[in-house]
């Protein structure tokens, strides 16, 4: 007997026949005499649905109401997967954040969980193994007894916290793919799925755009050595494939040098023309960023034309750009900048892989690729396990595709 969580995401749930089809999935894992514990996403569509009406009620709109709102997704889901289950003759009820409790900050709409309390759903595994279905994404606040979500994808990291919080012996992830892939294979056809990857590696590519895990859900898994698996809830119910094992490196035999290729079009940026070159110009432009909570993620400063100033490029979260550009235009006689320049059709391609700690010249090979493409790269940053660059997003396919084959990652 093992005690398991089992994740559904929004695609896997997003009728009343699909729902119907994770519970067999669930019900596989009753049958073999295991505690479980569900977890579901919002059906898919249903959470923008949500999002959208906030913004349609008001432009600046209360982040606590905010979750009231969005968390209402989850709400439905877990309801009606509990339903299924007990239609099915199997002990189940549905669990809200609120209700397990998952206790997370007072960060409204990014919280960060502060604790899993499962009293009460070990105690129905003890009863008569009454499944919990617990709604993903949301918590409350241990203090203010609000409702807080955990930021988008934040199911995920639902799961994984849940898994850590039961002392549960897995953490299986059901999604519309059967596993992590070296790339995102709706971009690349020829992306392979891997057996395992480690923690570090997908920490990376979590972070670095491969939405298939929320980032959090990651770091949790491997702070709190969660074995978690990425898996299929489209394989037949009877006879699953396992999926991909995200564990530690030392686990994984064959390594490679580059082991995936991440793309985020989440960033965008701003280059500051004629920046005077004296000290304290950078503080002067990141201080005021950073007081506004908005992440600088790459940054170059080259000299200007003149040679007797700099030029300053960097990049922000593209929900942040609109709120950066204006901070820095208000400052503009402190800064002392000529011209500020925009761009948000940008996209950053990243390498990632273990294998980058021990190899040099890996980068350099991915600069020579793009270049014969006629890819122009903006940024570069690199950093133990991975680089990055950032393009034109017109070219987002075509880059991912060369350095996907550059290094071998192409399927056979
Ligand atoms: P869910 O609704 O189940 O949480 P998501 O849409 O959040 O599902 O995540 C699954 C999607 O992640 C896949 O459909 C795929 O397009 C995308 N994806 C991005 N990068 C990868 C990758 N490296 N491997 C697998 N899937 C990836
Ligand atoms: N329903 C939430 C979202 O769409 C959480 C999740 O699916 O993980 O972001
Ligand atoms: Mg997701």
């Amino acid at each position: 007997m093992a005690r398991l969580v089992m994740k559904f995401g929004g695609t896997s749930v997003a009728t009343v026949e699909r729902i119907k089809n994770a519970a067999r999935h669930v019900k596989r894992e009753f049958d073999a005499g295991n505690q479980v514990a569900v977890v579901v996403s919002a059906m898919s569509g249903k959470t923008n649905e949500l999002v959208a009406w906030c913004k349609e009620a008001s432009s600046v709109y209360d982040q606590a109401e905010y979750d009231t709102v969005v968390a209402s997704g989850e709400q439905v889901t877990s309801g009606l997967m509990a339903i299924v289950l007990q239609e099915m003759g199997l002990p189940a009820r549905s669990w809200q954040g609120w209700q397990i409790p998952l206790y997370g900050s007072d960060a409204h709409g990014s919280a960060r969980i502060e604790g899993v309390d499962g009293a009460g759903i070990l105690a129905g595994f003890d009863r008569n193994r009454e499944i919990a279905v617990c709604s993903g994404f949301q918590g409350v606040n241990p203090r203010s007894h609000r409702i807080v979500t955990l930021g988008r994808g934040g199911s995920d990291t639902s799961a994984v916290a849940l898994a850590a919080g039961l002392k549960a012996d897995r953490c299986d992830i059901y999604t519309d793919v059967d596993g992590v892939y070296t790339t995102d294979p709706r971009i690349v056809p020829k992306a392979r799925r891997m057996d395992k990857v480690s923690f570090e590696e997908m920490l990376e590519m979590a972070s670095l755009g491969s939405k298939v895990l929320q980032v959090r859900s990651v770091e949790i898994a491997m702070v709190q050595r969660v074995p978690t698996y990425v898996r299929s809830s489209f394989d037949d119910p009877e006879n699953p494939n396992p999926g991909t094992l995200i564990c530690d490196e030392d686990d994984i035999v064959e390594q490679q040098i580059v082991t995936g290729i991440a793309f985020s079009r989440d960033e965008a940026q701003i280059t500051l023309r004629r920046v005077a070159d004296k000290p304290g110009v950078a503080a002067a432009i990141f201080g005021p960023l950073a007081d506004a909570n908005i992440n600088v993620d790459m940054i170059i400063q080259v000299v200007s034309d003149d040679q007797a100033t700099t030029d300053i490029t960097f990049t922000v979260p593209t929900a942040d750009y609109e709120r950066a550009r204006k901070l820095l235009e208000d400052r503009h006689n402190d800064i002392a900048y000529q011209a500020l320049q925009g761009a948000t059709d940008v996209v950053k391609i990243s390498a990632i892989g273990v294998g980058m700690r021990s190899h040099a010249g890996v980068a350099a090979r991915a600069f020579r690729a793009l270049a014969e493409k006629g890819i122009n790269i903006r940024a570069i940053t690199t950093s133990e396990i991975k680089f990055s660059v950032l393009i034109d997003a017109a070219y987002t396919e075509l880059a991912v595709r060369t350095l996907h084959s550059l290094y071998g990652l192409d399927a056979a």
